[in-house]
């Protein structure tokens, strides 16, 4: 069994954006920016922003964190937001999810102009991915791509089955293997026979939150089993793939930690580096 090292993939794709950094830096004379912001004080939002912070000064990206207290008005937000939309030094602008109640989450989203929009949320970006034109594509996602790719250049005809439907994994997940020629399979809370589904894929994509969902038993032979689940348990960290029993049976599998997360962050960098392309283009 292939154990896809995601830590390593993340490595060898932040030193291919920072030489990428160095060129652009020395035909443009400037680097692409990242702009979070930050609301409230969730600590796994903190840690994420911190990571993304340290990760994007490593490839040499100008980057700044913007905090705000969990009391701070919409209207705030929204109206820093515009200001960053206009700034020509912000590339990149992503708002750390998830947001206080009292802030409208699809209204911060679209705020965000879509050219900026790092995220890929967007629904101008969203529907961009879904159509095959160029967009920003989140970044969870397109890592898991990334490393799919890795082990299986050639996706032409494979069966793909994504566990999870949610905007942020399972449907871009889907838009990405489609335009890759898969045949896909997306499954949800309310699919009669996930396991039946499962047996009949060369590529499974779990993104639910549910720990160790995925059994043994569910997987082909040779089957590419990307996990995203990142679920805390009394024994710890464990994803939505029960990784002793899938391991016996896949040809590959990511772990966690160490699988689709490091490559989450590599590819926010990724999207910064080409959103910034994209406006020098115009
Ligand atoms: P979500 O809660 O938004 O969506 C979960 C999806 O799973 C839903 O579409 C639901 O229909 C489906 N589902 C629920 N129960 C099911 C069942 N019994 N059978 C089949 N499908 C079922 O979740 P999300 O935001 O996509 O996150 C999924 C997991 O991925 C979580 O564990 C989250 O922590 C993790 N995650 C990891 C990363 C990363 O970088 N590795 C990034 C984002 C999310």
């Amino acid at each position: 069994m292939i154990l896809i090292d995601g830590k390593k993939a993340a490595a060898e794709l932040r030193a291919e954006l920072k030489e990428e950094v160095a060129e652009l830096r020395s035909k443009h004379n400037k680097v692409p920016g990242l702009t979070v912001i930050l609301i409230g004080d969730l600590t796994p939002s903190q840690i994420y922003v911190r990571n993304k912070e340290k990760s994007a000064n490593e490839v040499g990206l100008k980057s700044e964190v913007i905090k705000y207290p969990d009391t701070v008005e919409e209207k705030t937000v929204l109206e820093k937001i515009q200001e960053l939309n206009s700034d020509e030094t912000v590339s990149g602008i992503l708002v750390q999810l998830p947001l206080p109640k009292h802030i409208d989450k699809q209204k911060v989203i679209e705020a965000i102009d879509p050219s900026k929009d790092v995220d890929g949320f967007h629904p101008m970006n969203v529907g961009n991915l879904s159509s095959g034109y160029e967009s920003s594509i989140p970044c969870t996602p397109l890592g898991c791509y990334l490393l799919i790719k890795k082990i299986e250049p050639n996706l032409n005809g494979k069966k793909a089955v994504i566990v999870g439907r949610s905007n942020l994994n399972g449907k871009p997940m889907t838009q990405l293997l489609l335009k890759e020629n898969c045949t896909v399979t997306i499954t949800h809370s309310k699919t009669k026979d996930l396991k039946a589904e499962c047996l009949e894929a060369d590529i499974i994509v779990a993104a639910v939150g549910i720990p160790e969902l995925v059994r043994g038993d569910w997987v082909k032979k040779d089957a590419v089993v990307i996990d995203v689940g990142i679920n805390k348990t009394d024994s710890g960290i464990v994803g939505d793939v029960h990784f002793d029993e899938v391991s016996k049976n896949a040809k590959a599998l990511t772990p966690v930690p160490g699988g689709v997360g490091p490559m989450t962050i590599a590819c926010l960098l990724k999207n910064t580096i080409d959103c910034f392309k994209r406006s020098q283009i115009k």
